[in-house]
C-alpha cells in the first residue's frame, strides 16, 4: 500500500448532497439514494483540509473497476490509483471450495480475456492469473435456435479471420469465467502494487466538482476521508450512486423480464462440448424468452441463464421440486427446430386457388434461396445438435431484473468524471455482452490516459475523442442487441416468423455475413 500524498483542497465548492448506499434484495450494497442533506460551503471547505490525493479515483471494485485499476497499474505504473469499494475485500479461496462453478459467471470475448490478462499462448498455464484459480470454460461454437422455426445459427471459431499476429493464441469464440475468482485475482494484483490503495466497506458520501471543470474532484467517503483526484471513475454498477448524484440522463427500456441463473450437473455419460447454446422459447406456459446453456471450466457442469417473465422466475426460484425444473428445461433444450406453419393456414376452398398458388410459390422460393445459399457456403455440417442432458441443480438459484440502459456519454460535462461498466449501460444478457462492452470502454479510457501522459498533458486531455468513439461503438451494439431481442420476441405473426426464419438462414448460409457477425461478437468490430 502506498503512502498517499496530501494536497490542499480547492476552495470552490459547488453543492454537496449525501449519498447513502442501501442494500438490494440480495443483500448487496448496490443501490443508493440521495438523502438530500445539504452541507454549507463552510462545512465542506473545512472538511477538505488534508485530503488524500490520487491521479485516478475509481469507485466500485467489481470486474470493471478492478480491471481498470489493473490496466492503469500495468500501463502507467507511476500513476496513483485509489479504489473505493462498498463491500469487503474478496476472501481468499475457501479450502473446502470444490469444482462446482458459481452461476455468477460471464461469457467473455477473446478481446475481453486479453484485457483481463487471461489470454496467453499457453492458454491458462503460464498466464499471469492462472495460478490464482481463474479457470476458463472455453467455447469454439455457439448454437442459437427457436424450436418453432426451421432455422439454426451455428457460429464457429473457424469463422474468425486468419490473424498472423495471434497465431500463438488458441482460436476460440470466448470463455466463461466466474466472477468471484476473477475479482479476487485482480484484487490481489492491485493490493501488491505500490501506487494503488484500496478502501473497503466504504461508499461515496459527498462529491464536489470545481466550478470551471479544471482542478480536481473532491470526494468524501463514508470512512470520513476526503479524497482529491484528477479523474473520478464511476464503476459502481447498474444503480450507480454517482450517476444518480450527477443527474446523468440515460435512455432506458425495462424488459419486464428477469434472468434466473444456476449451475447444473450434466447426466452421467454427458460432457458439454466447447459450445454455448441458446434457444428462444415461445409460449406463456413454457416461459418465453431466451434460455442459454453455457460451458464452464468443468466438463461435467454448465450454467443455465433463462431470461423470462417475473412470474416464471418466481415460480421456479421458489420451488423445492428442482427435478421438475430440470425436466422442464430438458424438454425445452432437447427440442430442435421444426417447420413453420404455412404462410396462410386455410381449409380447402377458403383461399382462392390463385392466391394459394402464389403463397405456395413464395414459400418454395424462400426455401430455394436458402438452399442455394447453403450450397454456396458449403456449410452443411452446421446443422442443429442436441445439447447435453441435464441431471440436477447444484448451486443456489439467482435472479436479476433485466433492463436496457445507456447513458448519452461516458464522461460528465465536468470532464473529470467518467462512467464505465454497468454504471454507464446494461443490456439484455441474451448476447452475453454487458461486461464485454464495459471492458471495451476500460480499454479506450486507458488508451486515452496513456496518450495524454505521453504528451505530458492532464489525464483528461484525450478523454473526449476516445470515449466518444467507444460510446458510438458500444451504443450500436446495445441497439443491435435490443433489436434482436424484439425480433426474437415475435411469436404469433406467421409472415414475420417466415421472414425471421429466412433472415436466420441467410445469416447462417452466407459465409461472409456469418463471419462478420462472429468477428463483431468476439472482436468488437462494428459494422
Ligand atoms: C444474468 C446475467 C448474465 C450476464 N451474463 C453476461 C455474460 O455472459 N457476458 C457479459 O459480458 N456480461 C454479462 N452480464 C453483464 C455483467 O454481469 C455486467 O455487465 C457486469 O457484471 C458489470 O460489471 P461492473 O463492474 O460494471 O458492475 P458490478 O459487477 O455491479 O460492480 C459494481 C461494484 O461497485 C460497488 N459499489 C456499488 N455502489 C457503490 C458505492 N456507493 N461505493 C462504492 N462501491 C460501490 C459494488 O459493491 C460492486 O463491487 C450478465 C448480466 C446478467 C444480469
Amino acid at each position: 500500500m502506498t503512502v498517499i500524498s496530501r494536497l490542499r483542497a480547492p476552495t470552490s465548492i459547488l453543492l454537496k448532497r449525501r449519498l447513502t448506499a442501501s442494500r438490494n434484495s440480495h443483500g448487496l450494497p448496490l443501490a443508493a439514494s440521495l438523502s438530500a442533506r445539504w452541507l454549507s460551503n463552510d462545512t465542506a471547505a473545512a472538511s477538505n483540509e488534508g485530503a488524500r490525493y490520487s491521479d485516478v479515483l475509481i469507485v466500485g471494485g467489481g470486474v470493471v473497476g478492478c480491471a481498470l485499476a489493473r490496466q492503469l497499474n500495468q500501463r502507467l505504473p507511476s500513476l496513483s490509483v485509489h479504489l473505493v469499494e462498498a463491500r469487503d475485500a474478496p476472501t481468499s479461496k475457501p479450502a473446502s471450495s470444490n469444482e462446482i462453478p458459481h452461476p455468477r459467471s460471464y461469457a467473455l470475448s477473446p478481446q475481453s480475456l486479453d484485457i483481463l490478462g487471461l489470454l496467453s499462448s499457453e492458454e491458462t498455464t503460464s498466464d499471469e492469473m492462472a495460478n490464482q484459480d481463474v479457470k476458463l470454460g472455453w467455447y469454439d461454437a455457439m448454437q442459437i435456435w427457436e424450436a418453432r422455426n426451421p432455422a439454426t445459427l451455428r457460429f464457429h471459431a473457424d469463422d474468425l479471420p486468419f490473424d498472423e499476429a495471434k497465431l500463438d493464441r488458441p482460436k476460440m469464440l470466448g470463455a466463461v469465467v466466474e466472477d468471484g475468482p476473477l475479482v479476487r485475482a485482480l484484487w490481489e494484483k492491485l493490493e501488491s502494487h505500490p501506487q494503488t490503495t484500496i478502501s473497503t466497506n466504504t461508499t461515496v458520501q459527498d462529491l464536489q466538482l470545481s466550478s470551471n471543470g479544471q482542478g480536481v474532484v473532491t470526494v468524501e467517503t463514508s470512512d470520513n476521508e476526503i479524497h482529491q483526484t484528477r479523474l473520478l471513475v464511476a464503476a459502481d454498477g447498474a444503480q450507480s450512486p454517482i450517476r444518480q448524484r450527477l443527474g446523468v440522463k440515460q435512455a432506458q427500456w425495462d424488459y419486464g423480464r428477469q434472468a434466473l441463473t444456476f449451475t447444473v450437473e450434466l447426466s452421467q455419460d454427458d460432457r458439454i462440448p466447447r459450445t454455448a447454446y441458446q434457444r428462444f422459447i415461445h409460449g406463456q406456459e413454457a416461459g418465453r424468452g431466451p434460455l442459454a446453456l453455457l460451458p464452464t471450466h468443468s466438463p461435467r457442469h454448465a450454467i443455465v441463464v433463462w431470461s423470462t417473465t417475473p412470474e416464471m422466475v418466481k415460480k421456479w426460484k421458489e420451488t423445492d421440486d428442482n427435478n421438475a425444473l430440470i425436466d422442464h428445461l430438458q424438454n425445452l433444450l432437447q427440442t430442435g427446430p421444426q417447420r413453420l406453419p404455412p404462410l396462410v393456414e386455410s381449409k380447402p376452398g377458403q383461399v382462392p386457388p390463385l392466391l394459394s398458388n402464389v403463397l405456395f410459390g413464395v414459400e418454395r422460393l424462400l426455401e430455394t434461396v436458402q438452399d442455394a445459399g447453403a450450397m454456396l457456403a458449403a456449410t452443411n455440417s452446421r446443422s442443429w445438435m442436441a445439447p447435453p442432458k441435464l441431471s440436477k441443480i447444484v448451486s443456489p438459484k439467482l435472479s436479476f431484473p433485466l433492463a436496457c440502459r445507456n447513458v448519452g456519454q461516458y464522461h460528465h460535462a465536468s470532464n473529470r468524471v467518467v462512467l464505465v461498466g454497468d454504471a454507464a449501460h446494461t443490456v439484455h444478457p441474451m448476447a452475453g455482452q454487458g461486461l464485454n462492452l464495459g471492458l471495451g470502454a476500460v480499454e479506450s479510457l486507458v488508451e486515452s490516459i496513456v496518450e495524454s501522459e505521453a504528451v505530458g498533458m492532464d489525464v483528461t486531455y484525450g478523454l473526449d475523442s476516445f470515449l466518444r468513439k467507444r460510446h458510438a461503438a458500444n451504443s450500436s451494439v446495445i441497439m443491435g442487441i435490443h433489436a434482436l431481442h424484439e425480433i426474437f420476441a415475435v411469436q404469433d405473426n406467421v409472415p414475420l416468423m417466415h421472414a425471421k426464419s429466412f433472415g436466420m438462414n441467410v445469416m447462417q448460409q452466407v459465409g461472409p455475413l456469418r463471419r462478420r457477425i462472429v468477428q463483431a461478437a468476439t472482436q468488437g468490430v462494428v459494422f
